[in-house]
């Protein structure tokens, strides 16, 4: 159910506008445009939403898989859109989302999602959902099996979203990840072939839904090597891997995937070899620490190769140790309490619990 629109607006409107009142033509052409394009955003999040469960439901159905692994990819993709959902200024339901007959079906099997999606904090946004399906059950390991999963969801996605009543730009699906990125570390010793890292670019769309997610990611989803060098975003003090991990990004745009530069906030917080290294040379990017593809790819790599972590410093020259040690006296308090005051703000109710699939 929508709240009264005027009272989202009347949290919306700045100083001059309370001091003009409400009876002000300015004041009301503001209000209209807002309301319109709260409205248009909406429409876009329940487009998406519907979109990227039913494909997802799609890509579980036409796989020989054990009933166990589908419930909790579902459980965990139903969630995640459900929790934007409410998010959302104008807060949205399952039902906003589904057709009757698909969210009957659904809630019958998945019930633990639509129980706890107001309540409950997601680990990962819709799109990473998929890249760690497509790793751990799809099996894809190499760049071009990976590319080839990712392109067929996102033709069928744009299909699906041309057929739609109003059609809809590609940039306007807000769970799409328009960039990935994949980090490996050759092994001095390892022969035998490496394997490859892939992260998604931050797929919700929102300031405030973004600073929540990143919150939930760096305290409880990546690496802490990886929360350190997003916190540390501002103050020039990156991490430093060592010289035999590399760093790749693309953009994915109408069907092919594009190398991609880092972005000089990615630049700042790592210090990895990254290819192809210069090319962005863009200084005022919009988006906040911790947005870009490379995070989730370093803090998968870090997480999936045994020792590596102990071979990141700093540029301070601090070993790893000392990392791990401002992680937990500092860091990690201080993005709990980012969180706890940015869900305050949505109402969202404390303290602060994570979903977990069945
Ligand atoms: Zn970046």
């Amino acid at each position: 159910m929508d709240r009264d629109p005027r009272a989202t607006l009347q949290g919306s409107v700045n100083l001059t506008d309370q001091m003009q009142g409400p009876g002000h033509a300015a004041f009301q052409d503001r209000s209209r445009v807002l309301a319109r394009k709260e409205e248009r955003d909406k429409s876009h999040l329940k487009i998406s939403g519907n979109l990227f469960i039913k494909q997802f439901l799609h890509l579980l159905t036409k796989r020989q898989l054990a009933e166990d692994i589908k419930t909790q990819y579902m459980e965990k993709v139903l969630h995640a859109v459900f929790f934007f959902g409410r998010l959302h200024k104008r807060q949205m339901r399952p039902n906003d989302f589904l057709e009757p007959s698909t969210l009957q079906t659904l809630q019958a099997k998945y019930p633990q999602s639509f129980q706890q999606y107001g309540t409950h904090l997601p680990s990962l946004t819709p799109y990473s959902i998929l890249l760690q399906f497509g790793n751990e059950v799809v099996g894809c390991s190499t760049q071009e099996e990976m590319e080839s999963f990712l392109r067929e969801f996102n033709s069928a996605v744009q299909t699906a979203m041309q057929q739609q009543e109003h059609i809809m730009k590609p940039s306007n699906f807000i769970f799409r990840a328009a960039i990935v990125s994949y980090s490996f570390y050759r092994e001095p010793q390892n022969k035998a072939g490496f394997p490859l890292f892939y992260g998604a670019s931050l797929s919700c769309s929102g300031e405030a839904e973004r600073e929540i997610m990143i919150s939930i990611l760096c305290l409880r989803t990546w690496h802490k090597a990886v929360a350190f060098a997003v916190y540390h975003g501002l103050d020039d003090l990156a991490i430093v891997f060592p010289d035999e991990v590399q760093c790749r990004a693309f953009c994915y745009s109408n069907g092919a995937f594009k190398e991609k530069p880092p972005c000089v906030k990615c630049k700042k917080m790592y210090h990895v070899d990254f290819q192809p290294s210069v090319g962005d040379t863009r200084e005022d990017v919009q988006w906040p620490y911790g947005n870009c593809a490379e995070n989730e790819s370093l803090s998968k790599l870090l997480q999936g190769v045994p020792g590596l972590q102990e071979k990141v410093t700093t540029t301070d020259l601090d070993t790893y140790q000392s990392i791990e040690q401002e992680f937990a006296s500092k860091i990690e308090a201080s993005f709990r309490d980012q969180l706890i005051k940015l869900l305050q703000k949505k109402n969202f109710p404390l303290p602060l619990q994570f979903f977990e699939p069945q």
